[in-house]
């Protein structure tokens, strides 16, 4: 079990990092699109590029709802696989961490074999 104020620690990481994330995604590349080609070009480049960032963004913020949940439900830290308990070291480092370590290295070891193939 973890204790409480471990739990909270990590909720404030999150809700955090969620701030920060959320701000990024709400900022928009100031682009004229309506200037010749090469600018055009240039701009749907750069909105491509916003847009992935963006992106990434929200999957990570998916993330970290879904660990606030898990803190809410009591099942924070359970290995999805396993359901074994994370280390804390490993969540203070990256606290939407969803498998252990031994579970992480297999799935990896999976990966490579099937590349491998
Ligand atoms: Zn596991």
């Amino acid at each position: 079990m973890f204790t409480k104020s471990f739990l909270k620690k990590i909720k404030e990481q999150l809700l955090q990092e969620k701030e920060i994330l959320s701000g990024k995604s709400i900022y928009r590349a100031d682009i004229d699109t309506d200037g010749d080609d090469t600018d055009e070009v240039q701009g749907n480049m750069l909105i491509e590029l916003e847009s992935q960032l963006n992106y990434r963004n929200n999957q990570k913020i998916n993330k970290i709802n879904d660990a606030l949940e898990k803190i809410e439900d009591k099942t924070y830290g359970l290995c999805q696989e396993c359901e074994e308990e994370i280390p804390e070291k490993r969540l203070f480092h990256n606290p939407y961490f969803v498998i252990c370590v031994s579970c992480a290295e297999e799935r990896e070891t999976e990966i490579k074999q099937r590349k491998r193939f």
